[in-house]
């Protein structure tokens, strides 16, 4: 039997030709698709602005880069993301520290940073210039009590949504910009819509998306009202920053307009998958993902966690065989902090506990629109004989 993915993409007919008909037309690179994508985007989100981008790691650098982000500032993050949210601020020249999450969300929790912030006053020391959270897999974090913070303490704040367009806290869809300064999102192809490659970074501020419109193309620009000197004609453009290629493509942008009119019907299909998991995987060793009531995950990921005490072999038995059973399951996230390279900066094991309590434990079972009831059923009774064969009790 084929191996089930824990994600995958969704495209059908409607992209196939939505793709095709660019590739005829005058721009294949940035152009009026990418002007319709991010009307689109703006229009599921509700905020202002949304700059296009290449990948969501070059929409956080263009993002840190227009909070100022550089050589002397500094961001805070959580641990339990993938390495681009910090990376895109060690590539500003910024230093980079984390903040440990909350063992029930998984996200950064908001009393440690507070606690973290008062810490770093009292011992006169520098707080953040930015600090990103991550809505991980799909749980929105409550940017608002991060908001309060910021106000408090005087900085900005990026939301990375990877895993959570189309999710949505207290009834504001999660790029509204209520709360956040920039809120990230990827389009991956495991991500929750895709256009092969690409991001976007959503803003109400005028100032902080017409900087990010500059940097994404080579800090150049032919509109008049932005030159620092007199046009020479119409040929005429100015580097006014130091920018970079970071253009989605009008195929990428096609792909996206087309993949945004399902937006809706792929969370609610990942959520009755999830609310399944949730009914089917009880009285297992191991614990669901917490949901909280105020929000609606756009469930990205299904993260489980393993009661490692009742599992011989511990996750490493478990993974394995799962995959030897075609069950695709994967391990989010590695802490940041552990890899070499950011121990290298000086990050230790044992530094963020919750967050690598956490990794010891987790396992992401298979969620995307296409899987099939038949397919869950395969994961649930492979999880459940597992389960069983490796259990203790
Ligand atoms: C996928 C992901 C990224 C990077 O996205 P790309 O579009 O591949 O650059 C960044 N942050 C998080 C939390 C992600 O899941």
């Amino acid at each position: 039997m084929p191996t089930i993915p824990y994600g995958r993409q969704s495209v059908d007919e409607a992209d196939l030709a939505a793709v095709s008909a660019v590739l005829t037309s005058d721009f294949l690179t940035q152009g009026p698709h990418v002007e319709h994508f991010e009307a689109a985007l703006v229009e599921a989100c509700g905020a202002t602005h949304a700059v296009a981008v290449n990948s969501a790691t070059s929409a956080l650098h263009v993002a840190y880069l227009a909070l100022g982000l550089g050589p002397g500032k500094r961001l805070w993050s959580t641990p339990n993301t993938f390495v681009s949210t910090t990376n895109a601020a060690l590539l500003c020249g910024a230093s980079v520290d984390f903040v440990d999450i909350d063992p029930q969300t998984y996200n950064l929790d908001p009393q440690a940073l507070a606690h973290k912030l008062e810490t770093a006053r009292r011992r006169g020391e520098p707080g953040p210039d930015v600090v990103a959270t991550v809505d991980f897999a799909g749980q929105p974090c409550d940017v608002a009590s991060i908001r309060k913070l910021a106000d408090a303490y005087g900085f900005r704040v990026v939301e990375d949504a990877s895993h959570a367009i189309g999710a949505s806290w207290r009834g504001e869809p999660i790029g509204c910009g209520q709360h956040a300064d920039i809120t990230v999102f990827s389009f991956h192809p495991v991500k929750i819509i895709t256009t092969g490659e690409g991001g976007a970074a959503m803003t109400n501020d005028s100032v902080l998306a017409e900087s990010m419109r500059l940097l994404r193309t080579h800090g150049v620009t032919r509109q008049v009202d932005r030159l620092e000197g007199a046009t020479h004609g119409a040929w005429y453009y100015e580097q006014v920053a130091l920018g970079l290629n970071y253009r989605m493509t009008d195929i990428q942008a096609a792909l996206g307009v087309s993949q945004i009119k399902r937006l809706e019907s792929f969370i609610a299909r990942r959520r009755t998958i999830a609310a399944r998991y949730d009914v089917e995987l009880t009285d297992l060793p191991l614990k669901t993902p917490w949901q909280s009531e105020d929000s609606v995950s756009a469930y990205h990921l299904y993260p489980v966690t393993l009661d490692l005490q009742r599992l011989k072999g511990g996750r490493k038995a478990f993974f394995d065989l799962l995959r030897a059973r075609g069950i695709g399951v994967q391990v989010h996230y590695i802490p940041v902090h552990t890899h070499p390279y950011y121990k290298r900066l000086g990050f230790q094991v044992e530094d963020y506990p919750c967050s690598e309590r956490y990794y010891e434990s987790c396992i992401s079972l298979p969620i995307f629109p296409a899987l099939t009831d038949q397919e869950q059923s395969r994961v649930i009774r492979t999880v459940q004989e597992v389960s069983f064969d490796l259990g203790v009790d």
